[in-house]
């Protein structure tokens, strides 16, 4: 339970005997005659429900209902007498969850509330699993990093983006050296914690905009809107040398660090995303050949 209900009508002795009679339902019961002194009481952020007369001096039900289901996710069920006009299709449209024709008995107005309260909570529920359920979906499950399925995807809408208004766009892409060894020393649990504290080092360099994926096992990306050769090379270093001072101690006293190679690129216009990415491996491989715990930056071959 917990759900705050806020009966509005004009009528004084109807609304007083619904109060009572939802307060005896142990409902958290709130009223106003008006629509306007309603809106009073919904601006403070405690009320779920809210059941409303459709005449009222003033704005009417059905505009209050419009109008809280436009600012507010509060469930709204409309009472009407026999002899008004209003139809259930009217309300409904204007996103009330039930009407209710007076004279009613309270305990069909209660039934009713109950039914909202459930569809309430069961669209909390539902929607709460889908989110969870869409974060999974793009999430890697062990660094929690983005993964190779929404990295795709955003780099796709970032070039579109760049394309369209010739803003710069850069991409990293860095791989943990030697991690074979590491892994064969220490054992995979150990290299997985590695993994998980350089995804972690990686998020901390960025700016707002920059997002990190887990590219595939020891590899990792970063996307960089908005942001030239030198700005991503910057980034690139700090994320570098945050890598390089991190202390790992996969067996005790024994502190061992890590080291990643990072190649560098900015977009080229125009080109195939697979091209774009093709040369941050190329320029992460040149770090290779340098030695390793290096950076390196690629120019597209025709800019
Ligand atoms: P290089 O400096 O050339 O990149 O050497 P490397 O040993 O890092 O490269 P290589 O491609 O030979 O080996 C990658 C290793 O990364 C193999 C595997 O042991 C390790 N690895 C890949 N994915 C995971 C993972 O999910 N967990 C752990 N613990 N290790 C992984
Ligand atoms: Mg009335
Ligand atoms: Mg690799
Ligand atoms: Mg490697």
């Amino acid at each position: 339970m917990g759900e705050h209900i806020l009966i509005v009508e004009d009528d004084d002795a109807i609304r007083n005997s619904i109060h009572e009679f939802f307060t005896k339902s142990y409902f958290e019961t709130f009223s106003a005659p008006s629509a306007e002194e309603a809106l009073e009481i919904i601006k403070s952020g405690t009320i779920q429900i809210v059941i409303t007369d459709i005449l009222l001096p003033g704005k009417d039900g059905l505009q209050l209902t419009s109008q809280i289901k436009q600012n507010y996710d509060i469930d709204v069920i409309v009472m009407t007498g026999y002899s008004e006009n209003y139809s259930y299709e009217e309300a409904i449209n204007k996103g009330a969850s039930d009407l209710v024709f007076k004279p009613f008995r309270f305990e069909e107005l209660l039934l009713r509330l109950k039914r909202v309260l459930k569809e309430r909570r069961l669209t909390k529920e539902r929607n709460r699993i889908l989110s969870k359920l869409e974060n999974l979906a793009i999430t890697d499950g062990l660094t929690k990093l983005y993964n190779l399925r929404h990295f795709y995807h955003l780099l796709e809408i970032e070039i579109g983006r760049c394309s369209r208004y010739g803003h710069p766009l850069a991409l990293l892409l860095l791989d943990i050296d030697n991690f074979k060894v590491y892994n064969d020393t220490y054992g995979h649990l150990e290299g997985d914690k590695v993994l998980v504290r350089i995804g972690q080092i990686i998020q901390s360099c960025l700016r707002t905009m920059d997002s990190a994926y887990r590219y595939g096992g020891e590899e990792f990306t970063v996307i960089l809107p908005e942001t030239t050769a030198e700005e991503a090379n910057n980034v690139a270093y700090r994320i570098k040398t945050a890598v390089e001072f991190e202390n790992f101690f996969p067996e005790p006293e024994n502190v061992v660090t890590v080291t990643v190679s990072v190649g560098v690129t900015e977009y080229h216009n125009k080109e195939s995303l697979s091209a774009f990415i093709k040369r941050a491996d190329q320029a992460m491989y040149l770090s290779k050949e340098k030695g390793r715990n290096a950076i390196s930056f690629l120019f597209a071959e025709n800019s």
